[in-house]
């Protein structure tokens, strides 16, 4: 099961309500996960938490927020898969044992949760899910009955292997921890009379906070009584950030491991017409993911940024019946051409990343039947290979239409005059982050941990060694 997920925590000095700022943080980070919402604080004596399906002002009103007493407090969203869509499975998870309660918020995909699993039933622990998150939670609990905080934390890394941003609460504390190789992002920030620790920087933006840093990988951070202390746990040789937060996950507005998204994404935009020059009319993005790199791919060209694609924005979730006419309307209700400003006209059509081709083929019909003479399609992300099996949700192998066609084959099968994907270089490069520190593993099949079937990369630690 996948977990894309957006995590935020809240710790005030005072008795500051932290219900409203979570759930403000969480409207940030929505597009991390719309599939579920919750809220869990802590007033000092007692735990309260609220979650349900849905997106946040579904889940959460007025009244609600008010009733969520506490200090200090974590909140959570969940993305859209196709399994594992129970309440149950709706976090902050809460687990009570003999010296308290833990509420604990995860982002992220563990790659041996079915081993630590079993073994934890074995020894007679009961779940009430299935999501990885209730494997973190019981092991920590398990050392937290005889080991201090940071004893159990470093025993908690040494055991999981995957991708992990963590925050939780033990008791009123806020703890924030990041898995080794920093693979999902989380940073903190101050706020008026407290701090903040998120997935993405926009949600400290949008408690007026400042950003104070990224957590860094094999950290942990407590927040308690106004002021943080920082444990570096572990350290890696090497970190190994999801290039595909920078490609598509991310929110341009937010700075993840020190670079800016929004400018990543511009100098994606720049190289991929220094790598793949074309001759056109206009340059249209795929709105909204292909936005940023159609101005830098613009910028760099000469060539004029116009839209030729319009989103609606409040499609939601929609049934469309079988059937080839559906399925257009179905493209339809989603992207709208606008006419004039294709027709008779040679496009270069700019998108974050193609996974298996389907939204690709269709708008390319849309546009072409909206009277387009060529779309030259070029592709933020190099050509996608292997699944992601910490945290993206993707596609299996089968699924990826790059792991089975050359450029040239995708090429047909969408439509395109033409087709240029950014090499892996060309997008290491726009980022700015060395290579050696970044997870390729969707690029490259080569991934940062050891995962059965697969190739694991020499120069980076494997988690299992801690
Ligand atoms: P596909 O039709 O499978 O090629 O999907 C490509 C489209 O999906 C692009 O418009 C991307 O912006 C978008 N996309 C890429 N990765 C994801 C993801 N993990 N979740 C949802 N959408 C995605």
């Amino acid at each position: 099961m996948h977990e894309e997920c957006g995590v935020v925590g809240v710790s005030f000095k005072k008795e500051s309500p932290a219900a409203l700022s979570i759930y403000y943080a969480l409207y940030a980070l929505q597009h991390r996960g719309q599939e579920s919402a919750g809220i869990t604080v802590h007033d000092g004596v007692q735990v309260r938490t609220l979650k349900g399906m849905g997106l946040v002002p579904d889940v959460f009103n007025r009244g609600d927020i008010q009733k969520l007493k506490g200090h200090v407090g974590i909140g959570h969203v969940r993305y859209s898969t196709t399994g594992g869509s129970r309440i149950e499975n709706c976090q902050p998870l809460l687990v009570s044992f003999k010296s308290g309660t833990i509420a604990i918020a995860h982002n992220g995909n563990l790659v041996n949760s079915r081993d630590l699993r079993t073994e934890l039933e074995k020894e007679g622990r009961i779940f009430l899910s299935d999501s990885d998150t209730e494997v973190i939670a019981h092991l920590l609990v398990k050392e937290l009955m005889h080991n201090s905080l940071e004893d159990s934390v470093k025993e908690l890394i040494r055991r999981l292997i995957g991708s992990y941003s963590l925050v939780f609460l033990v008791d009123n504390r806020l703890v924030a921890v990041r898995d080794p190789l920093g693979i999902k992002p989380l940073c903190i920030g101050r706020i008026d009379n407290g701090f903040v620790v998120a997935s993405e920087s926009a949600a400290i933006d949008i408690l007026s906070g400042q950003l104070i840093r990224d957590v860094v990988p094999g950290e942990m951070i407590i927040f308690s009584n106004g002021s943080y202390e920082s444990h570096q746990l572990v350290k890696s040789r090497n970190a190994a950030h999801c290039v595909f937060e920078y490609i598509y996950f991310a929110r341009p507005d937010s700075i993840i491991d020190g670079e800016l998204v929004y400018n990543t994404r511009m100098r994606i935009g720049s190289t991929l017409f220094e790598e793949h020059p074309v001759k056109a009319n206009i340059v249209s993005p795929v709105p909204d993911s292909g936005i940023t790199y159609a101005i830098g791919f613009s910028k760099k060209s000469g060539i004029d940024y116009m839209e030729g694609l319009m989103k609606n924005r409040y499609i939601g979730r929609t049934f469309i019946m079988p059937g080839q006419d559906m399925r257009e309307t179905a493209v339809r209700l989603k992207l709208n051409t606008i006419k004039p400003n294709i027709e008779g006209k040679s496009i270069v059509l700019v998108e974050d990343s193609i996974v298996r081709g389907t939204t690709s083929r269709r708008i390319i019909d849309l546009m072409r039947k909206s009277g387009t003479k060529e779309v030259h399609m070029r592709v933020g992300s190099p050509p996608i290979i292997s699944p992601c099996y910490l945290g993206i949700d993707m596609a299996t192998r089968e699924e990826l239409i790059a792991a089975h066609k050359s450029v040239k084959g995708v090429e047909a099968l969408i439509n395109a005059d033409s087709l240029g994907y950014i090499s892996i270089d060309g997008l290491v490069k726009s980022i700015g982050i060395p290579e050696d520190d970044l997870c390729l593993g969707c690029l490259t099949g080569i991934y940062p941990v050891e995962i059965p079937g697969e190739r694991c990369g020499k120069r980076q630690l494997k988690l299992s060694e801690f």
